[in-house]
């Protein structure tokens, strides 16, 4: 029948014009996603993606602006409006096309990219509504394309005889390595754990983002032509000066990210039972420990932990934790609209029963005799004047002191740049915080042919800016191995 003539829920007779929506007034489509009380059972992943019929519907919200706001909060500038617009008439294929012209790891920040604060956040539907789930309309394609084996490899131009060699797997060095092998230079990837993918593969727990999808996503880099030598720690193995004199590299990309943890140094941390968020999360996520004992290394399985921070890494140990079988509380000194993880973690974190404790700080940690955490001393904190970073600053209550019963402590005030690199390639400028300096968005550092990018030039931060941050020095290292005399 045609559908014109139904009848449709105003009442309206049957032969009235069917009242449809405005995009702007259709409410954005929730991702289906597993239950609270199941998913703190496994460690499987949280949502469940959109189905082709509810991307459809979801994509169908945008109104296609004329001069996208969305793109302007892109770091890597997708055209949005060009691949949501092929999810909403079922070309699919085509969707992916265009979204993989501008970002060579979809699946992946279809999953932990803060959009709320990118693409959506500009979103003009956000206005007066709410904006188009851009970041899960890049998960739903990336995943269509996955499952129906419909990856492709992109031409890859003719052999340039030039070698690049590339220092850490993360997203900065992948980006890297993907876009210099498409123009036919020689890359190695030289990986100093003994799997690839970075911060992806080894602090991202398993529920927010599957392993075989970063897996996947490495192969195809791989499947460029880019070859990776893991346990390889440059600075050790071998120094940059001798990836250059010795091994004829022509260009090297640093991209070691931010991999050393900062603790609070207040009294106890050295108790057996104190660990940094670094360790917690890759003994759970590279070793597989929270799968023991189908996988060889063990995990503590506390009763009562502790999570000092409120970042995603804060939230990611918090709901680790949780899994593991613990009663989690998270102890953070600034307010809930402070933290600066993601809103859809704490939204989970809180679904998932941890315990936020807000504007308090630990001051202490307690041990046994025996030399093992028993409890943590904290204090009640206010918001005072704004600080440098311009949010108020937590001064602590005189008097306020407590102790939580807790016989595990998970730090996670984040991380800094790990210094064996530049201690051991002479020139390699630094800035006070022990950073690569960079000259410009090119990422070329203080020696000739060495381009650097990701956490380890601006500190811990995100994966598109380390996906953005590959993405220019590549171009700026194409440049200079095409003016290099042949
Ligand atoms: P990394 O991902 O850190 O990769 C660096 C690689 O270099 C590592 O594999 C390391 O082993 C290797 N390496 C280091 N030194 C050497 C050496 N000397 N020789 C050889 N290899 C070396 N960002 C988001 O956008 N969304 C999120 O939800 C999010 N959640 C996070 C959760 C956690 C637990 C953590 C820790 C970070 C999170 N981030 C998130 C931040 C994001 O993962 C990082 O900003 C990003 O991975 C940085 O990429 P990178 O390539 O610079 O470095
Ligand atoms: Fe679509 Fe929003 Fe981008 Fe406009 S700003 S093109 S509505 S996603």
């Amino acid at each position: 029948m045609d559908e014109a003539k139904q009848s449709n829920d105003t009442g309206k007779a049957a032969d009235a014009k069917p009242v449809r929506p405005k995009p702007a007034k259709i409410p954005r489509h929730a991702m289906p996603e597993q239950k609270p009380e199941d998913r703190i059972k496994n460690f499987m992943e949280v949502p469940f993606g959109y189905t082709p019929e509810i991307a459809r519907a979801e994509a169908s919200r945008c109104i296609m602006c004329k001069k996208p706001k969305c793109v302007e909060g892109c770091p890597v500038d997708i055209d949005i409006p060009g691949f949501v617009r092929e999810i909403r008439d079922g070309n699919f294929k085509e969707a992916i096309r265009i979204l993989k012209a501008d970002n060579a790891l979809p699946a992946i920040c279809g999953r932990v990219c803060p959009q709320e604060e990118q693409c959506e956040a500009k979103c003009v539907l956000g206005i007066k509504g709410e904006p188009v789930a851009v970041g899960r309309l890049e998960r739903f394609i990336a995943d269509w394309e996955r499952d129906n084996d419909m990856i492709t490899i992109p031409p890859i131009a003719e052999k340039t005889g030039r070698k690049v060699a590339i220092v850490g797997a993360g997203p900065a060095g992948l980006t890297v390595a993907g876009e210099l092998a498409k123009l036919g230079h020689d890359v190695t990837i030289f990986e100093a754990l003994h799997k690839p993918g970075g911060v992806l593969m080894y602090g991202i727990p398993e529920f927010r983002l599957p392993k075989s999808i970063v897996q996947k996503e490495v192969d195809y880099v791989v499947s460029l032509g880019v070859k990776l030598e893991c346990n390889m720690v440059i600075g050790k193995t071998y120094t940059i000066d001798e990836l250059k004199d010795e091994e004829g590299f022509d260009a090297i990309f640093i991209g070691s990210g931010a991999g050393l943890p900062y603790f609070m140094n207040i009294p106890g941390e050295n108790l057996n039972g104190v660990y940094s968020a670094n360790e917690y999360l890759t003994r759970s996520n590279l070793m597989k420990a929270y799968d023991f004992p189908n996988s060889d290394t063990p995990i503590v399985r506390s009763k009562r932990v502790a999570v000092i921070g409120g970042g995603n890494v804060a939230m990611d140990s918090a709901r680790t934790a949780r899994r593991l079988g613990a009663e989690v509380a998270l102890v953070y000194r600034r307010s809930r609209n402070e933290m600066p993880a993601r809103l859809e973690e704490i939204h989970h974190a809180e679904e998932e029963g941890i315990d936020f404790n807000l504007l308090t700080n630990p001051i202490r940690i307690n041990g046994t005799d025996d030399g093992w955490v028993k409890s943590m001393t904290c204090i009640k904190m206010e918001l005072g004047e704004p600080d440098a970073s311009g949010r108020r600053r937590p001064v602590p209550i005189e008097g306020s002191e407590y102790d939580i019963p807790v016989d595990t402590v998970v730090v996670s005030i984040g991380n800094g740049a790990n210094p064996l690199l530049p201690n051991s390639t002479p020139g390699l400028e630094t800035n006070k915080w022990g950073n690569i300096t960079v000259k410009d968005d090119s990422g070329l550092t203080s020696i000739e042919g060495v381009y650097a990018g990701g956490d380890i030039v601006i500190g811990a931060a995100t994966v598109i800016l380390a996906m953005g941050a590959g993405k220019q020095a590549s171009r700026a290292m194409h440049e200079y191995l095409c003016t290099l005399p042949s």
